[in-house]
């Protein structure tokens, strides 16, 4: 743990819709200017968290707590928010330069600082020329770019982001979001940012949190999530993942040999993790990225070596994903191009070394 300020905190939050709970008792800290992202599947409460941060549902038990101070019966107008939902769309009636003082002007500002924060909100998002046009006159990432300048512009102690960039194409939502994780670093604003796209998250993020059914999965930076996935869920929904189920053999230390019925026996590392004992029945997650097909087998000591058949390639320019048959299975694997991918029908050897493969318990 660091010691930096916590900005946001939540402690055992619940929020209940009649018989109903979208959120299960929820603790969860927000370091000053981390960007952490709630990510899961449509229902899983990530709005219900965000907006009950924002001031805009109540929690049914539970506080929140915003550098320090409870905020459960401040309003939304005082908790000193900057907010991009989806659907927080732009005042139709006014134009850029208005929109972004909105903020400024409602909280009294005097003209001249206005126009001072205005300015500078608009080249941050690298629209100064844009002040007198309105909302129909800009582009769909041009008005997300202004909804962040407006939600900036008032200096806010957390910037909360529901999917504000889902409405954008994909080539702008790339750009879009490395532009956003730039201006967010640039004034270390502490930032919570809700998504179901796992791209997103793993790209943006200090800190990703995984909810599933009103409850955290599993919290950590995006490699620890992505690597170290310690539930099926996670595994699942974060990246391209073979899962396997299998038996301990044997055992010396860390090192594992699991029998993977159908495809043979795997060696394992069960480092950081609780060591399973002799005999325990164990579900593996191998990432489709860190099984690696050959023509020949590598010299490469600690590694399983198996026998398989590409079954079908989907080339993706620098990269391929196959799906290759060893013996019952079907293994996904997705591997860059050396020179050209392998063929249909074509035998490889495939090798997982012992520390890609992660060992969850059985569901
Ligand atoms: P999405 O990505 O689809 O927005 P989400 O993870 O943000 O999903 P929430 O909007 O937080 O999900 O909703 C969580 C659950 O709470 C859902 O099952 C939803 O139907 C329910 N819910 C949300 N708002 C209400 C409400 N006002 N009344 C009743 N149920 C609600």
């Amino acid at each position: 743990m660091s010691d930096r300020e916590q900005v946001v905190e939540l402690s055992g939050v619940v929020k209940r819709y009649g018989n109903f709970t979208a959120v299960e008792p929820m603790n969860l800290a927000v370091e000053a200017g981390a960007f952490v992202t709630l990510l899961g599947p449509s229902g899983c409460g990530k709005t219900t968290t965000l907006r009950m941060v924002a001031g805009l549902a109540a929690p049914s038990a539970g506080d929140i707590l915003i550098k320090g101070a409870r905020v459960n019966d401040v309003p939304i107008h005082k908790r000193n928010l900057g907010i991009v939902f989806q659907n927080y769309a732009l005042f139709p009636h006014k134009t850029v330069f208005d929109n972004v003082a909105f903020g400024l002007k409602y909280r009294k500002a005097a003209k001249a600082q206005i126009a001072e924060r205005v300015s500078r909100a608009l080249d941050l998002v690298q629209l100064p020329q844009m002040a007198d046009r309105f909302p129909n006159q800009l582009s769909g990432g041009q008005q997300q770019r202004i909804a962040l300048a407006r939600a900036i512009v008032v200096e806010p102690d957390v910037l909360l982001l529901d999917e504000p960039l889902s409405a954008l194409d994909a080539n702008l939502r790339e750009g879009m979001r490395v532009e956003l994780k730039k201006i967010q670093h640039q004034l270390g604003i502490t930032t919570i940012f809700v998504t179901h796209d796992q791209s997103e998250a793993l790209a943006m993020s200090d800190k990703i949190i995984v909810m599933n059914q009103g409850r955290i999965e599993q919290e950590g930076s995006p490699e620890d999530v992505y690597t170290r996935p310690r539930s099926e869920f996670v595994a699942r929904f974060l990246g391209n993942s073979n899962l396997l189920d299998g038996q301990v053999t044997a055992r010396d230390g860390n090192a594992l040999r699991i029998a993977v019925e159908g495809l043979g026996e795997i060696q394992a590392d069960s480092e950081g993790t609780e060591a399973p004992q002799n005999g325990a029945r164990l579900r593996l997650v191998v990432r489709a990225e860190k099984i690696r097909l050959s023509s020949t087998p590598q010299d490469k000591t600690d590694a399983t070596r198996l026998t398989g058949r590409i079954e079908t390639v989907d080339y993706q320019g620098q990269s391929a994903r196959y799906f290759v048959t060893v013996g019952t299975h079907s293994l996904q694997v997705i591997n860059p191009i050396d020179r050209r991918p392998f063929g249909q029908g074509a035998e490889v050897s495939v090798e997982i070394r012992p520390r890609d493969v992660v060992l969850l318990k059985p569901e």
